[in-house]
């Protein structure tokens, strides 16, 4: 397969799809790929990886590397990537080598940087927790001054599961905010106020190569740790909340010109009020429930959004509570597999260490009668 700037959407089947990153996200997307009969290439900076094992090719090479991408380039049909600090460089190769990359360096830029985020979701006129840049102890303290305390440091770069984060509180002082900086190796942050929100919730959705959308309904996200451990739809919280969040979704789908799946977290005020947390330029663990929930899931959305598909039908057929197996909750997937109205997903990662996503299992249920199943589809 050779790839070049007039590559004509959409992708048909038997084409190959390139995917930048090579973890479980990366594996579930090879996994819809191959059901529509398309092939998946990963190219990733180590072997192995969960997504590795699903693949009809894999490059391994460095994601700063020219040539081993212009390679990778002429070998698709068209790029994605799975994971979010992709570096804007990695994409630019690409397409100056010929091939589309969607969702494109833009999403990437505004979602790689803190800053930028939330610069970009307020003017969209989304609520978001009060924030201020922060470059040194100076500013820290008077970021803490105009925020108020408790608040989190978080570095605008690289930050996931609650990486890159220390939380202060309402005692902070000069030596607090020292440490909180030492922690985060003194890297550009922003300081956020905490927010004491009622529960979380995220909207999950795609937009098409023609501007169609679809979004899956929104899920209540339990977090322990900085790290998603549940995720229920319907979700528990009031309607206007979740109707505002989905609009804040459509918004940002059309503000990007966003071709792929999207993911936007938000936290529920206890006043029913919605603030962005942030979002995510990928397919998102607080979508997986959509893999036995609904006909055509987050995965097979998102490959069909890149590769120029029509969506697919994204109504939930049914209720659902997705557990992440974490580290050694893995080992009860016997226990698991035997559990009716249970689906086992399992991302092939050999050492089961805290912290590390090694599956997740969904539990199905039918949808009360009389339930809002409102489904969200906006034509082009
Ligand atoms: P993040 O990586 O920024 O999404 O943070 C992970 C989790 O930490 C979130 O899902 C929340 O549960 C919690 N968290 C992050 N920021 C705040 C905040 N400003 N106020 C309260 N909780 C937060």
């Amino acid at each position: 397969m050779t790839s070049d700037a007039s590559k004509t959407f959409p992708i048909a089947p038997n084409g190959t799809v390139g995917i930048l990153g090579g973890g479980q996200l990366g594996r579930m997307l090879a996994l819809a790929a191959a059901r529509l009969g398309l092939r998946v290439h990963i190219y990733a900076d180590s072997p192995d990886g969960p997504a590795e094992q699903c693949a009809a090719a894999v490059t391994v090479g460095d994601y700063r590397d020219a040539a081993t991408l212009e390679a990778f380039a002429k070998a698709v049909d068209v790029v994605t990537y799975e994971f979010e600090n992709v570096p804007a460089e990695t994409v630019e190769i690409l397409e100056k080598a010929g091939v589309s990359a969607a969702p494109g360096a833009r999403p990437l830029a505004v979602a790689q940087d803190r800053l930028a985020e939330k610069d970009f979701m307020r003017s969209l006129g989304a609520g978001v927790a009060p924030y201020a840049a922060v470059d040194d102890v100076d500013n820290l303290a008077a970021a803490a001054s105009k925020i108020g305390l408790p608040a989190i440091l978080k570095t605008r770069r690289f930050g996931y599961d609650g990486k890159g984060q220390v939380r202060l509180d309402e005692t902070a002082d000069a030596s607090a905010f020292e440490a909180a900086l030492q922690s985060i190796a003194g890297a550009p942050a922003i300081l956020e106020g905490f927010v004491p929100f009622a529960c979380e919730i995220s909207v999950v959705g795609a937009r098409g190569r023609d501007g169609a959308s679809v979004l899956f309904d929104p899920a209540r996200n339990d977090h322990a740790g900085g790290i998603l451990r549940r995720s229920r739809v319907p979700a528990d919280a009031p309607t206007a909340s979740l109707d505002a969040a989905r609009e804040i979704t459509l918004k940002a789908l059309d503000a990007l010109d966003y071709v792929g799946v999207l993911a936007v977290e938000f936290f529920v005020l206890p006043d029913g009020a919605v603030l962005v947390n942030e979002f995510a330029p990928r397919v998102h663990n607080s979508g997986h429930w959509t893999q036995d929930a609904c006909v055509c899931d987050q995965f097979e959305q998102h490959i069909r959004a890149v590769c120029g598909w029509p969506l697919g039908d994204g109504a939930r057929h049914s209720d659902a509570d997705m557990a992440n197996l974490i580290g050694d909750d893995v080992h009860s997937w016997r226990a698991l597999a035997a559990t009716p109205d249970t689906a086992v997903h399992l991302y092939g990662k050999s050492e089961a260490r805290d912290g590390r996503k090694m599956g997740h299992a969904t539990r199905i249920f039918a949808i009360e009668e009389g339930a809002d199943t409102t489904f969200n589809t906006r034509p082009a």
